[in-house]
């Protein structure tokens, strides 16, 4: 058996007019959301990365490419469903995602469990295998000013030899 690790990173710049959308879940006490050519939602998109890079398969922006118009408005949360199954293809089995959203308003503690239910179900794994953080930017930098949500994400895959 051999295991593999990979990391994720994304972020969207924060917008009017915009739903936020994070971890699958839309956040109703948001005034503004994240922009984007999918739903845009950061925290599906940095777990997506980081189960691609696990497996060896790339990146989200080569099978998702923001010119191909199949991906406008997008659930990511079904692309994240798709690419674990991806990864099944190629004999990889999801073990466990680790995920810190940063982000510095509004709180999304009251929305963790949501994610981790929504998140574990799209790649098939018990909700205590995916787990979700949150953190703020104290002001400082793209997050901190409230120009932007990031996330970063790690996930670990097994393959029978
Ligand atoms: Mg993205």
């Amino acid at each position: 058996m051999s295991a593999r690790a990979g990391i994720g990173w994304d972020s969207h710049r924060l917008e009017e007019g915009h739903r936020l959308v994070i971890g699958g879940v839309e956040i109703p006490e948001a005034d503004r959301g994240l922009a984007g050519h999918s739903d845009a939602d950061v925290l599906a998109h940095a777990l997506i990365d980081a189960l691609l890079g696990a497996a060896g398969l790339g990146d989200i922006g080569q099978h998702y490419p923001d010119t191909d118009e199949r991906w406008r408005d997008a659930d990511s949360l079904e692309l994240l469903r798709e690419v674990a199954g991806f990864l099944a293809e190629h004999g990889w089995t999801v073990r466990h995602m680790d995920a810190t959203v940063l982000c510095e308003a509004p709180r999304l503690g009251p929305h963790r469990d949501e994610m981790r239910a929504r998140l574990s179900d799209a790649v098939g794994l018990a909700a205590l295998e995916v787990n979700v953080k949150f953190s703020t930017g104290e002001g400082m930098g793209f997050v901190g000013r409230g120009e932007g949500v990031a996330a970063l994400a790690v996930a670990t895959v097994e393959r029978g030899d």
